[in-house]
């Protein structure tokens, strides 16, 4: 019987370190407690933020190439990892992406989404202080660092499009084989692969132009301050139930009603916001003159100087309020 000792020892300290590796939202295990185990989750600039339209400043960066989005991409995986869903392609090559404010081309890796208990709260980032019911995180690793686990330990080794979702009356059809999914991972550390072929583009928003950017880190630990953080405008429209059937996904205590990190300092920073020259030189035009005189595709791309054009529409008289603002 002595030999069990030992054993039981040995057991003991497995389980140290595999709980060591844990995280959650509530208690110990919180988001408070991060930064004991963690050292960079008490770091200078951290993720999530509040995005203070007022002082945010305004530019016009290249376009973002987003390149595979449109594919039909079979054998999609589906996990619960005991934190969230991620969704992973197996298959080469991965969507990728690059221009805006990125140097390089950034190669997909896996996407997730947070949310929270109620319609309330959910996403990671605010706007206003608004919170959105949850948000999506589309996570993509720079080529040159050639693996995800090489690209967290470079200061622009990762960058995340973000998405926030609202409510809508109906449903969002691109969004079915997602949530048929989550009904067979409900378990932590189950996967399905997806029923049929996916596309990137389905599930996002139609405005891809208008984004934040800034610099900031992994929302979950260890926090690496590695992240280009790209947050785009225009939220994505879900049923109620859509969202619903994501609190239903399970880690090891049970349900995880709400995985978002509390919004972190902005320090030093700087939250740019991007606003494509064309859509507003659009939307400037009465549309005879627009069919008469002007064709959109023809206007010449500014690279990064600022936006001169003044927009006109309702929609964007807040962004003249940002232009007198800008830091
Ligand atoms: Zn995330």
């Amino acid at each position: 019987m002595n030999y069990l000792a030992p054993l039981l020892l040995v057991f003991a300290l497995f389980q140290e370190i595999i709980v060591g590796e844990e995280f959650g939202y509530d208690g110990n295990l919180g988001p408070l407690h991060w930064g004991e185990r963690y050292q960079e989750c008490a770091g200078k600039h951290q993720s999530p933020i509040n995005i203070n339209v007022l002082h945010v400043k305004q530019v016009t960066l290249p376009d973002l190439e987003l390149i595979g989005f449109d594919d039909s991409i079979d054998n999609v995986h589906v996990t619960n990892n005991g934190h969230t869903v991620l969704i992973e392609v197996k298959n080469e090559p991965h969507p990728r992406v690059r221009g805006g404010p990125l140097d390089g081309d950034y190669i997909f890796s896996q996407m997730h989404f947070h949310w929270g208990d109620n319609d309330t709260i959910g996403s990671e980032d605010k706007i206003n202080h608004r919170s959105f019911p949850m948000e999506l995180h589309m996570v993509f690793f720079k080529e040159d660092y050639r693996t995800p686990s090489e690209a967290v330990k470079h200061s622009d080794g990762l960058t995340v499009l973000a998405f926030f979702y609202e409510l809508d009356r109906h449903e969002h059809p691109a969004y079915d084989d997602i949530t048929s999914a989550l009904v067979n991972v409900t378990e932590p550390h189950t996967s399905v692969v997806m029923d049929h072929p996916f596309s990137f583009l389905n599930i996002l928003p139609y405005d891809l132009k208008r984004y934040f950017t800034y610099r900031g880190s992994l929302t979950t630990p260890p926090c690496s301050e590695v992240v280009i953080w790209l947050d785009f405008e225009q939220p994505i429209r879900l049923e109620r139930e859509q969202i619903e059937a994501f609190r239903q996904i399970r880690s090891a205590h049970g349900k995880i009603t709400h995985n978002f990190r509390p919004i972190q300092p902005i320090g030093d920073r700087v939250v740019f916001y991007n606003v494509d020259s064309n859509y507003y030189v659009y939307n400037e035009l009465d549309e005879t003159e627009w069919t008469t005189t002007h064709s959109p595709s023809k206007k010449k791309k500014h690279g990064n100087s600022a936006v001169t054009t003044l927009p006109t529409t309702l929609h964007s008289l807040s962004l003249i309020f940002v232009l007198f603002i800008v830091l």
